[in-house]
């Protein structure tokens, strides 16, 4: 026979089913949590790290609104020393929706801000449109084609696949009487020093309008031709021909404020609040032991983080004071703030606020749970960057902010 304690001590916290575990990052390490005196051990099963909360942060780091200020943000994602990678955008496109129907093409400034790319798109049989983020960056784009299509001549660069070990195609392009040929092509490890990048649209994107062919000047100064329908060779004459007609007063440069973003992303709801009310149950875990969390209290958020049904309860943190107070945290670093207010017969509720990338969310853990046996409410401190967790109270996170408090 079997003692309830050791029982539940073999069972995952969040399925309540017995192992294998896995060891289980308290923060995620996608987001700077790899640090290794922050782990779970024989805590959670293999199958909820891995099927579940795997898939769950994947999604969650990588094809959210959150994925977009990470990839600018942090230098690096998870730390595999040498194979360290930059954090990406799980993007099959990066795209503006705006009124006329054809999307722009957008890229992502500094704190992920997006800017709409100089470009010109075909619409019609003679007709094009124009758009930049202002009529300064249209003009000079302009120029700059005007510039490239003087040329009798234009290299044409197409990246190949991974498979092939000459990785760049070199296409000359010859122009006479208006009409562009193409001369010939050969194959590089290297792209030549300067040319046009060839793109095709991507031809999964349906039910979107794509114009038979974009050029456009990426924030790095290089010029893109993207053709659907059109050859490569039939855009270069309307584009070329485009430029000599160009007229600013005919053409709008459309009103930038509050554009929408359409990255190309499948956006989950919900997925980002299961990751932070994991998050906190790991990190009560962590610091109040397994016994805590195994409390039926947390059952309905555990069912939540599990299968996202029903959805996590939490928002964007309005109080300003909390705001304030998180928003003072030091650079490269994310915030995750365990707190409980009491309810009746001794009883707390619990919330989290991750404050992550300068944005803070609540998610509310349990209603009523016991009060805690260590000091509350908690700070953790993650830095990003050198991914190393720093555990505080509110005194030693205060201290660090005196002029905060004070007012
Ligand atoms: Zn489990």
């Amino acid at each position: 026979m079997t003692t309830q304690s050791t029982a539940s001590s073999s069972l995952c916290i969040y399925c309540e089913e017995p192992g294998p575990f896995s060891k289980e990052h308290v923060i995620s390490a996608g987001l700077g949590g790899d640090d290794k005196r922050f782990m779970l051990v024989d805590m959670v099963c293999k199958r909820c790290n891995t099927d579940v909360f795997g898939k769950l942060e994947l999604a969650a780091l990588r094809s959210s609104p959150l994925a977009i200020s990470r990839a600018f943000l942090q230098p690096h994602g998870r730390d595999r020393g040498k194979h360290t990678t930059a954090p990406g955008i799980q993007a099959r496109r990066k795209l503006m929706v705006n009124a006329s129907g054809y999307p722009d093409e957008v890229d992502f400034g500094p704190h992920a801000k997006p800017i709409v790319l100089p470009q010109l798109k075909i619409t019609g049989e003679k007709s094009f449109s124009s758009t930049a983020a202002g009529p300064d960056e249209l003009r000079s784009f302009v120029t700059t084609l005007s510039t490239l299509f003087q040329d009798h001549q234009i290299t044409c660069i197409r990246k190949r696949g991974p498979e092939h070990e000459l990785r760049y195609e070199a296409i000359t392009m010859l122009r006479s009487d208006n009409t562009f040929i193409h001369a010939e092509s050969s194959f590089q490890a290297k792209p030549p020093r300067a040319g046009l990048w060839l793109e095709r649209y991507d031809e999964t994107d349906a039910g979107d309008v794509t114009p038979a062919a974009t050029i456009l000047q990426k924030l790095n100064g290089g010029i893109v031709l993207k053709t659907s329908s059109t050859t490569v060779e039939d855009a270069l004459d309307f584009f070329a021909s485009a430029v000599e007609q160009f007229s600013y007063e005919s053409q709008v440069t459309r009103d930038t404020e509050g554009p929408i973003v359409s990255v190309g992303m499948t956006a989950t709801i919900g997925v980002m609040e299961r990751v932070i009310a994991k998050i906190g149950i790991n990190l009560l875990a962590h610091y109040l032991g397994r016994d805590y969390v195994t409390d039926p209290g947390f059952r309905h958020i555990k069912t939540s983080i599990l299968t996202g049904n029903p959805l996590v309860t939490g928002g964007l943190v309005e109080n300003n004071r909390i705001k304030q107070l998180l928003n003072a945290a030091p650079a490269n670093h994310h915030v995750f703030y365990l707190n409980r207010t009491r309810q009746p017969e001794g009883q707390v509720a619990i919330t989290m606020i991750a404050h992550l990338y300068g944005v803070a969310q609540w998610v509310r853990l349990a209603l009523n749970v016991p009060e805690p046996h260590l000091p509350f409410p908690l700070f953790f401190l993650v830095d990003y960057v050198n991914h190393k967790v720093k555990q505080q109270s509110e005194a030693e996170y205060a201290e660090a902010l005196p002029e905060m408090w004070d007012k």
